[in-house]
């Protein structure tokens, strides 16, 4: 098996990747070979020895892409409950009141992470980070899945409290932030030492205020000295910009800076409100200054946000500061394409222009995440890249006619046309299912979750509002 050359024949178009020009381009009716360890052909005809050959008439081969952020754990089982919910003195979120009473059962979280990874591999994720809290499935899970991952183990020295809906509170217990900032260095070093190869880590302290200025820094200095990159999230709300502003006089992305953090290997989840963004009291310029200099990552999650009301001003303006931007799903419907698509409209009301950004900076953002793992060898069809890629049919009627394959599947077609993805050389779907998981099994566990989930809700709200008033139902019922 190891020994096992892969040649794709005639595809009708690869999206490949332009050293020169350090951008994609496309390939017309070419040959593409990989084996295990990645390509070893890209474009034009393949002569050399091989064991497998593929048909590639009617298909077009796009690198698989690289989302750089996610949570298993509770969010698949939040679905359908509060998207018309929020807290109006917390500008609209639900984050704060409604996430937080969601509770998930010990022998749901397998199920909840095979839901999650089935879906995003389904939507041509061949990387992913999941920050989600550490539990026994969580590499085994992974590794069986056949993607490449990165756990990032959150961990936090204040919970969030929202009383009477009124107001964010934070309830600090920093001996247990410590505990699970230990507990999760362990579990990045196993993840890193992984025999499938394919499993990484990252350092992930929660909340940019919901850890205090020494966990963070300890933090950084963690993953510096192991060499894996950090992720926080940070200015993802107004709430939290308010506690920043109320607390260090600085907007998130400041204090990041003044704290040391701010840095290249830093992954900042959502970085919305920043000092020029029209929600905040800001009227200065100073933050997307600071994340290009530093060259931070964003990554940008817009359908979860766009939900609550809520935008990134905008993905386009960030790109022409020459902010690096990574796309991430955040929460459900965990499918990188409408991401993408959504990343495209909320750029382009937010910047109110067509211009504002381009179908080829989204695709840009969805697989070369440029610094965001610091790897140059993912994201990419080119030789001696990983054989990461997605196989789309060009005769699915969503993809006809076709005068731009790229557009038609941003715009139009979505995972509905995905036929297979591989991820080092391997098949993890095919027919649009994934391959090494038991998915339908997962998502009948996931419904029990849901269940429990929904009967705990009273208790678990601070008011004691029944399930009924919490996650009201669309309609009512006749
Ligand atoms: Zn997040």
């Amino acid at each position: 098996m190891a020994n096992d050359i892969h040649v794709i024949r005639n595809a009708s178009t690869i999206v490949g990747y332009d050293g020169n020009a350090q951008g994609h381009a496309y390939l017309s009716d070419g040959d593409i070979a990989f084996e295990a360890n990645g390509f070893i052909h890209v474009g034009g005809r393949y002569d050399g020895a091989f064991t497998h050959e593929i048909s590639g008439k009617d298909r077009m081969v796009l690198p698989g892409f690289v989302k750089v952020h996610c949570h298993s754990g509770e969010e698949p089982i939040s679905k359908g409950l509060f998207e018309d919910e929020g807290t109006a003195a917390l500008w609209g979120n639900a984050l704060y009141e409604y996430s937080n009473l969601i509770e998930i059962s010990d022998s749901a979280v397998e199920a909840s992470l095979t839901v999650m990874l089935g879906d995003l591999m389904r939507s041509g994720v061949t990387t992913l980070v999941d920050i989600a809290g550490p539990h026994d499935s969580w590499l085994p899970t992974l590794a069986k899945s056949g993607a490449r991952a990165y756990v990032a183990p959150g961990f936090r020295e204040a919970a969030w409290h929202v009383e009477d809906s009124r107001r964010l509170d934070l309830i600090w217990d920093k001996g247990r932030g410590y505990e699970a900032f230990a507990r999760a260095l362990e579990v990045v070093d196993t993840a890193r030492a992984h025999p499938s190869g394919r499993l990484g880590g990252i350092v992930s302290p929660s909340q940019v205020e919901t850890c205090s200025a020494d966990l963070l820094q300890a933090a950084a200095e963690a993953a510096r000295n192991r060499n894996v990159p950090i992720t926080v999230h940070a200015a993802q709300t107004m709430a939290e910009h308010e506690e920043l502003m109320r607390r260090t006089g600085l907007t998130a992305v400041q204090y990041l800076e003044e704290l040391g953090v701010l840095g290249e290997d830093l992954i900042i989840g959502h970085c919305i409100f920043v000092d020029g963004h029209s929600w905040t009291r800001q009227r200065t310029d100073i933050d997307l200054g600071l994340l290009a200099e530093r060259r931070a990552t964003v990554a940008h999650c817009p359908v979860t946000f766009s939900r609550s009301g809520m935008v990134l001003q905008s993905l386009g303006r960030y790109r022409r500061r020459g902010v690096n931007v990574a796309l991430g799903t955040d929460s459900y419907p965990f499918n990188m394409l409408e991401e993408m698509r959504q990343a495209m409209i909320c750029s382009r009301i937010a910047g109110r222009s067509v211009f504002d950004v381009g179908t080829a900076d989204v695709f840009e953002a969805a697989t070369l995440a440029r610094r965001a793992l610091g790897r140059s060898d993912i994201g990419r069809i080119a030789l001696g890249a990983k054989a990461d890629f997605l196989l789309v049919d060009l005769k699915h009627a969503a993809m006809q006619p076709i005068y731009d394959p790229l557009r038609n599947l941003l715009h139009c077609a979505a995972e509905r046309s995905v036929d297979a993805v591989y991820v080092d050389g391997r098949p993890v779907v095919e027919k649009g299912k994934p391959i090494h998981l038991d998915y339908d099994g997962a998502l009948a566990e996931l419904q029990e979750a849901q269940n429990f989930a929904v009967r705990r809700l009273q208790a678990n709200d601070p008011a004691g509002r029944p399930s009924s008033l919490l996650a009201r139902r669309s309609l009512p019922a006749m």
